[in-house]
């Protein structure tokens, strides 16, 4: 029997609004709003996968710049999106949100199965999330207008490479949502 879990990586203040803002990730948020809302009610996992970057330690930030600072309200998810009590929270330090996390166990000790992938950037933490992932043996739904990326580009080349590389599925909120009801 599949088991659901949704993940929402970094969708941070930083990345919406602040220091690597994302102009295009304003179009998923109301979708994703739907989403976590009726996962809840499903009684579907909702883990959120934050960047919590260290001052002075990290290494991605010489690469980005200072972005979710550990702290700060830049790593904050953003308002409309903002965890509940019987969410999960994992803060990480590198793209994947499985990489020295507590991601894999929370996930097995749910009994997850299957993730449904969203949130930023479809090419970068999204993408190296689904490769631990696939790698872990979890199958992937990725709902297309629930992650995005700084261009098209990045966007459309993220999303072929999470389908012919970890077998995504390719999807929409809505028929996740639909999913959620039948089950
Ligand atoms: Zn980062």
């Amino acid at each position: 029997m599949p088991q659901t879990a949704v993940i929402v990586v970094d969708m941070l203040n930083d990345f919406v609004t602040g220091s690597l803002a994302c102009k295009r990730a304003e179009r998923i948020i109301p979708p994703l709003v739907r989403l976590i809302s009726a996962a809840r009610e499903a009684g579907v996992p909702v883990v959120y996968t934050n960047d919590s970057h260290l001052k002075g330690i990290d290494h991605e930030l010489a690469l980005w710049g200072e972005h979710a600072m550990r702290g700060s309200a830049g790593a904050e998810v953003i308002p409309e999106l903002a965890p509940c009590e019987l969410d999960y929270v994992i803060l990480k330090r590198r793209y994947s949100g499985f990489f020295q996390t507590d991601l894999n166990i929370l996930l097995k000790e749910l009994g997850v199965t299957d993730l449904v992938l969203a949130g930023l950037h479809t090419h970068m933490c999204v993408r190296h999330t689904a490769a631990d992932a696939y790698m872990w043996g979890y199958r992937l739904i990725v709902p297309t207008d629930g992650t995005d990326a700084f261009t098209e580009d990045d966007y459309g080349s993220g999303l072929a490479y999470l389908k012919s590389v970890y077998a995504a599925s390719l999807t929409d909120c809505d028929s996740v949502i639909a999913g959620f009801a039948s089950a």
